[in-house]
């Protein structure tokens, strides 16, 4: 706040009035990480606003009005072009922006601009229905961004966008005035306040139809994909200025107001799908196939250039026949999509008949099969990424987004490559929606030298001639005009349309405080300003773009960082050290990065599964952690290491006092001491909580061998050695105790590790940077399962996902591991039966569990337990292992919303990590534990399959076990 320009301190003043502090950033540390979206501009924002509501964001608006202070809205930050960020004030509407209503059985949809895209059509599934607008970022971007970039993908075309299905809009403009476009009484009091500019509509609209050749511009160049400028069609399809104003804000960016619920029209989800990659000799023979497909029932035709194949060529699932395509190939992966099994072969066939005069180097076939042609799809969805991973590190990927004419398309391809080859660009790679003649191409670019600079822009200068001049295309298909496109609007639209663009601005925003600079800019150069720079910073991260997919998949993204921000603030200060540039700045920046990045990181990995480029910002946080940890505290952890036994033995003496002391005094009495322990502590003793366990019980691991041939190696974690059952359990016995009457009863003979009581995967130790004692840890491991398994003969179980994520990483062959829910699944569904307890439960996949694509096993199995189960959206519980007691504020965020999803019938949940289950009870209410216990109280074992098994295995040596 000291740090803010004088005019800003007085906006924070009023602000303050309103919104509590924690909401209003200004640190450099905060406002660097936001300073960023998925373009390669960077603007640092003097405030950043994480907003509450629609009256608060009308109260902003007005403050900022009558100060003429400029205000940039933010939902997802994904956007490509440069138009989510500023220098002045930023605005964001994500996390407490995610209300919704279904209305009219799924046919339409109420939505806050928070809710991402991909969550909009979960709440869809049950009516087989979903959102029109099907950006390839639906999984991260949100609503408000969706419906402010006019976003699309590889379906829903110029008939399924946010244009096409909105249906009403709450509205904030400039000076804070909300209009409901839905509701009769706020139209009335709206035209009341807002005359003019309704009435400026409306004159603009019938100059417009008045000149018919502008007319018909307007409305040819919206059968394309078009996001350059306004959305002009809105002054040609509509009459009512109401319509013409919400319409106009589909698309505007921010920069005409702020959209803060949006209804759509929802469109159908084909239950039914086929694709077919098909391989032609040359970009022509590709093209005339798509102008046949344009007129089938084709639901998406997507092009692959050669180059883009070749990127893939050694990818997973991708056919062989692909490497050896000739130099001049091109592809098309063509989808359909029907009601019925029926339907789609139908479709197939007229399809296949359409083609039937276009050659093809392979004859065109479907198939309907997911797991086949989602490989194709990887194909497809790969481009991007393999091209941005490839790059040279420092150097920016930038994806463009043309159209031109369908008939035209053959042509543009050959165009755009002979660009390529002229600037020098020559791992460019062309894909994109062939029916809509919208081409991406996706190239490197390095903006640290002025040469650099000057080949992009004489490149962007020609591409523009190529689009405009000789295609009349458009030079932004979906991702919306930003400052990338801005120099260029008036040249792809002409004088006439863009001085309509320009009364459209000044009537919504006289005075050009609503994300100024963006969609119209008077600065020829402004796509040449602010590019971001990205410096070689760490190995682990060097390949990131910042797009910030990973943000909605990280537990701690809203409380203190996201990866992609950590990666941002990473590299600034490495550049800062470099250049020895602001010392007060990277001395502020390294202060604030040990809680907001170091400390507060989950290490979960998730971010890497959302990651373009599978970058897992986790392994620079365990890499800083290492660095960070003093050899005292190495040394420490060595002796923790090696005297597991003594520790474990400690602990559960520890907790067994703890519980005893809980019982005494009670849960309130309890709370409040331990609280005020752990301040005086300065937070250093873990935090307290009522679920805290009492001590496991000792395993005895002498157990009688009867030379039952079905055996296994059980690996009891160090957590469920030392954690047994909390107050919440109605279970009396701890879970390996649980585990062992299991398999006794699935007729299991245990065996187990030796030296039990000292074994650990060494996942505690790495994820706190421990790297040689985790090491040493799993290399002990290792040697005593193989001796234990006989050299891989009998499965290992280990009783929590997270420690057999983690011996799954650094042990392979030839032992075979398995959690709880594999296990079940492949080896106790054989010997046992299987009888649903009637009631609702609660499965929560655990983030490494996720990772090992158990999310549906784990529905699967919950389903064999109980009646209806139900799945709580949440990513991750923030326990990360035993941060949780160390930054119980961790949990408390990753789970925010977990008790809100749980209907009022649930009373049990269930689980595969014992330290998450903790967190899990805490935050809804209900008692999480192990998803065992239930398996053991659901089943009775299989008398006569377990007998006729056993026989046949003794007989022939069982390949299960
Ligand atoms: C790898 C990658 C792939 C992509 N693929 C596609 C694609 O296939 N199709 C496509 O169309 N785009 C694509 N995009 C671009 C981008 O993801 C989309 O445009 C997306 O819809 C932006 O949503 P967001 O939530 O990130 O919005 P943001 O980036 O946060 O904001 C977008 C714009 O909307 C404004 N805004 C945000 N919220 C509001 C609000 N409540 N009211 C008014 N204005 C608001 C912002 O000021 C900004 O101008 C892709 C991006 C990446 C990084």
């Amino acid at each position: 706040m000291n740090n803010l320009p004088k005019q800003y301190k007085k906006l924070y003043r009023q602000l303050s009035e309103y919104i509590d502090e924690g909401r209003m950033l200004t640190s450099p540390l905060e406002l660097l990480a936001h300073g960023t979206d998925a373009s390669f501009y960077r603007l640092i924002p003097k405030m950043v606003i994480k907003a509450n509501d629609i009256a608060e964001v009308s109260r902003i608006l007005a403050n900022c009005n009558q100060m003429e202070i400029p205000v940039t809205f933010r939902a997802a930050g994904t956007s490509l072009s440069g138009q989510a960020i500023t220098d002045s004030v930023l605005v964001i509407a994500g996390d407490n922006w995610k209300k919704h209503n279904i209305l009219e059985n799924g046919e339409k949809i109420r939505l806050q601009p928070g809710i991402i895209g991909a969550h909009a059509n979960n709440l869809l599934k049950p009516y087989k229905r979903k959102i029109g607008p099907d950006p390839a970022s639906i999984n991260s971007a949100m609503i408000g961004g969706i419906a402010a970039n006019n976003a699309s993908g590889m379906c829903c075309g110029t008939k399924q966008n946010s244009y096409q299905t909105l249906d009403s809009m709450k509205v904030l403009m400039n000076d804070g005035t909300l209009l409901d476009t839905a509701d009769e009484g706020s139209r009335a009091s709206f035209r009341n306040t807002h005359g003019h500019l309704l009435d400026e509509l409306s004159t603009l609209a019938q100059n417009i139809r008045s000149k018919k050749p502008l007319a018909e511009r307007i409305r040819d160049k919206f059968k394309m994909k078009n996001t350059t400028g306004y959305s002009l069609n809105a002054l040609v399809d509509f009459e009512d200025p109401f319509e013409i104003l919400q319409h106009l804000m589909i698309g505007s960016e921010g920069t005409l107001g702020f959209i803060g619920e949006i209804t759509y029209k929802t469109v159908n989800e084909d239950p039914f799908k086929a694709s077919s990659l098909m391989i032609f000799s040359d970009n022509e023979t590709a093209g005339r196939a798509v102008y046949r497909l344009k007129s089938e029932p084709v639901s998406a035709v997507e092009l692959m250039d050669r180059a883009s194949l070749k990127s893939m060529e050694n990818a997973d699932g991708v056919p062989g026949y692909i490497k050896d395509l000739s130099p001049e190939a091109c592809s098309l992966l063509v989808q359909t999509g029907a009601e019925s099994h029926e339907q789609l072969q139908e479709q197939i066939e007229i399809i296949i008949k359409a083609l039937d005069d276009v050659p093809t180097i392979i004859p065109v076939s479907f198939t309907d099969k997911p797991e086949e042609y989602n490989n194709y799809w990887k194909i497809r969805k790969g481009l991007y990424p393999s091209v941005g991973a490839m790059r040279k590190t420092g150097t920016t990927v930038i994806i463009e987004d043309v159209v031109f004419a369908v008939k035209d398309i053959a042509e543009a391809i050959g165009a755009l490559q002979e660009l390529f080859v002229k600037y020098g660009y020559n791992e460019s790679v062309i894909f994109g929606h062939a029916l809509e003649g919208n081409l991406h191409f996706v190239f490197n670019q390095n903006f640290d030298d002025q040469a650099e600079i000057d080949r992009y822009e004489r490149f962007m200068d020609e591409l523009a001639v190529l689009v405009t001049d000789r295609f009349d295309g458009a030079l932004k298909a979906e991702h919306g005009t930003g400052r990338n496109m801005a120099p260029y609007v008036e040249k792809e639209w002409g004088e006439e349309a863009y001085e309509i663009m320009k009364r459209i601005k000044a009537v919504f925003d006289p005075k050009d405080l609503l994300n100024p600079g963006v969609i119209l800019n008077n600065d020829p150069k402004v796509h040449l300003k602010n590019l971001k720079p990205m410096p070689a910073a760490h190995e682990s991260i060097d390949k990131c773009t910042e797009c910030g997919f990973c943000e909605s998949a990280c537990v701690s993204h809203g409380m203190t960082m996201s990866p992609r921000q950590r990666i941002t603030v990473y590299r600034e200060m490495q550049r800062l050290k470099e250049t020895g540039e602001q010392p007060e700045i990277l001395a502020s920046l390294e202060q604030d990065y040990d809680y907001k990045s170091v400390e507060t990181c989950a290490t979960d990995g998730l971010c890497a599964l959302a990651c373009p480029v599978g970058i897992n910002t986790g392994d620079l946080v365990k890499h800083l952690r290492h660095e960070k940890n003093s050899s005292r505290e190495k040394k420490a952890a060595s002796r923790v290491a090696s005297n597991m036994d003594k520790v474990t033995g400690i602990t559960r003496v520890g907790l067994n006092v703890v519980n005893g002391v809980h019982t005494v005094l009670g849960t309130k009495a309890m709370d409040a001491i331990a609280t005020g322990f752990r301040k005086v502590s300065g937070n250093n003793l873990p935090q307290w909580n009522p679920y805290l366990p009492k001590g496991a019980p000792k395993i005895d691991t002498n157990l009688p061998v009867n030379g039952n041939p079905r055996k296994v190696v059980y690996f009891p974690s160090c957590i469920n050695r030392t954690m047994g059952v909390s107050k919440d359990y109605d279970e009396k016995i701890s879970l390996t105790s649980k585990v062992k009457q299991l398999l006794k009863k699935a007729g299991y003979e245990i065996i187990y590790p030796e030296n039990l009581s000292n074994q650990c995967c060494g996942m505690p130790y790495s994820s706190k940077g421990f790297r040689e004692q985790s090491k040493d840890k799993s290399n002990r491991l290792e040697q005593a399962l193989l001796k234990a398994s006989a050299q891989g003969k009998y499965p290992v179980l280990s009783d929590m996902s997270p420690c057999l994520q983690s011996m799954k990483e650094n042990i392979g062959e030839p032992l075979k591991l398995y959690d709880p829910i594999e296990f079940t699944l492949k080896f106790l569904t054989q010997y046992l039966d299987f009888t649903p307890a009637d009631e609702t439960i609660s499965v929560f996949t655990v983030c490494s569990a996720k990772k090992m694509g158990q999310e549906e096993e784990l529905l699967k199995l919950a389903e064999m337990c109980a009646t209806k189960v139900v799945v709580p959206e949440t990513n991750c519980c923030g326990f990360a292992g035993d941060r949780g007691f160390s930054h119980p504020e961790l949990t408390a965020h990753g789970l925010r919303t977990l008790k809100e999803q749980h209907p009022e019938e649930i009373t049990r949940g269930f689980s595969t990590s014992r330290t998450c289950e903790i967190g899990l009870t805490e935050h809804s209410g209900i008692s999480y534990k192990s998803i065992l216990y239930l398996v053991d109280e659901v089943t009775t074992p299989k008398k006569n399959r377990a007998k006729k098994e056993d026989e046949t295995a003794q007989l022939t040596g069982s390949p299960d076990i």
